[in-house]
């Protein structure tokens, strides 16, 4: 099995070599900037979104146009992969499946720009500690922490927060694992717990984003009482966006953290194909109809943001295919209402945001638990049917379930 791994290291650019970098970066979010406009233009005339090959090919009359000629001190490869990438945002916006925003155009000012060279083998080269980049960057030095495994595919170069950094890409072949457990989970994802398994455990959620809101909003307050792009003013621009690298640094740890040990314990994990963007946005109302008990509910969608579902459930696709395992994602219709104990289904059974007891068979337990092993018993009736033939398995990855099946 041919897996895709990521190895990032801190890059140590000359001054001379940073300033290149800028200049590259600077062209590539120009043409993003470009693109976007372009596409958006496009598609606000009723046309389709070019494909990416047609991008390429705007690019090539652009590059043409006078008052375009900076672009001359582009590297091309950066550019085609600026608009490759702009394409699949696009995509990832109209998939409704996704929680997938609009792209946005890229500022100078939010010190995230990136740049992608592919074809590594016919024009970079690693040695050791640096990397050989093409368009004149030559050898750049960075921190090998750890060995590059694998077959290098392309290298981003990306600078966040001041600092530079490089991200190789590798291919890898790995024996396709036999995943050590043999167990099957169901997995319920929450507000007030990050996610309650269908054997009790509880995990808490971390709320990094909420812990350091204080923090947060006070250093923005300082930043409104400096002059605008003065020197303190930018130094707090920074601690602010150290502040921001921070938290998503927790959050990230944290989510790995649980999914790690989730993975490692079960083969099986069910979970709940929701769509998170539909709830996150329900909350606003349209402009006719608006949403009831607004605060209330965004609030709860900030917290569901926070949580980064999304993410959850990336992490334990990706970790269970390394391991072997498998994620199956089914139909979260009544999961919440139904008891696990007799099947009974009725609103009245979900007594509070915590206590399930059932107005049939009086079994009582937490809600998520509830819920957790509903989740878990809806993925045995799927793989049940599938045993029996009545499903085709799709080629890899999470499976989608229709309704009629997952609610058996
Ligand atoms: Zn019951």
């Amino acid at each position: 099995m041919l897996i895709v791994k990521a190895f990032k290291y801190r890059l140590e650019p000359t001054n001379a070599q940073a300033q290149r970098l800028r200049q590259m970066c600077g062209c590539a979010r120009f043409i993003w900037n470009y693109g976007l406009a372009e596409t958006q233009r496009m598609l606000d005339a009723g046309q389709k979104l070019p494909t990416a090959f047609a991008l390429n090919k705007m690019l090539t009359a652009w590059k043409g146009l006078p008052e375009l000629a900076f672009l001359s001190e582009a590297y091309t490869d950066n550019l085609q992969q600026k608009l490759k990438d702009l394409h699949e945002a696009w995509k990832r916006c109209f998939d409704k499946r996704l929680a997938a925003k609009k792209p946005v155009f890229k500022h100078k000012s939010k010190g995230n720009d990136s740049i992608r060279f592919v074809n590594f083998d016919k024009y970079c080269q690693l040695d050791r500690k640096r990397v050989k980049l093409p368009s004149g960057l030559g050898w750049v030095k960075f921190r090998q922490s750890r060995a590059v495994v694998g077959k290098i595919k392309n290298a981003t170069v990306s600078q966040h927060a001041g600092g530079w950094y490089i991200s190789f890409q590798v291919e890898t072949e790995v024996e396709m694992p036999v995943h050590p457990s043999t167990s099957a989970i169901g997995l319920d994802a929450g507000i007030s717990k990050l996610a309650t398994l269908s054997d009790g455990t509880v995990f808490e959620p971390v709320n990094s984003f909420k812990n350091n809101q204080a923090k947060l909003a006070r250093l923005q307050r300082q930043l409104a009482r400096k002059v605008k792009f003065s020197a303190n003013w930018k130094k707090q621009k920074a601690k602010i966006s150290r502040l921001h690298v921070h938290i998503a640094n927790i959050r990230r740890d944290y989510l790995h953290k649980v999914t790690t040990t989730i993975s490692k314990n079960h083969a099986m994990i069910v979970i709940e194909d929701l769509k998170v963007s539909s709830m996150s946005k329900s909350a606003k109302g349209t402009k006719e109809k608006h949403g009831r008990n607004v605060n209330a509910k965004s609030g709860l969608n900030r917290s569901i943001l926070d949580q980064g579902w999304y993410e959850l459930r990336r992490q334990l696709e990706y970790k269970q295919s390394w391991l072997g395992g498998q994620v199956l994602a089914i139909n979260p219709a009544y999961t919440s209402q139904k008891c696990a104990c007799c099947g009974h289904t009725h609103k009245d059974n979900r007594q509070s945001q915590s206590r399930f007891i059932c107005i049939t068979c009086g079994y009582q337990e937490n809600a998520d638990i509830n819920g957790a092993r509903n989740i878990l018993a809806a993925g045995h009736a799927v793989l049940a049917c599938e045993v029996n033939g009545a499903l085709m398995p799709s080629a890899a990855g999470t499976r989608r379930l229709s309704n009629q099946v997952a609610t058996l």
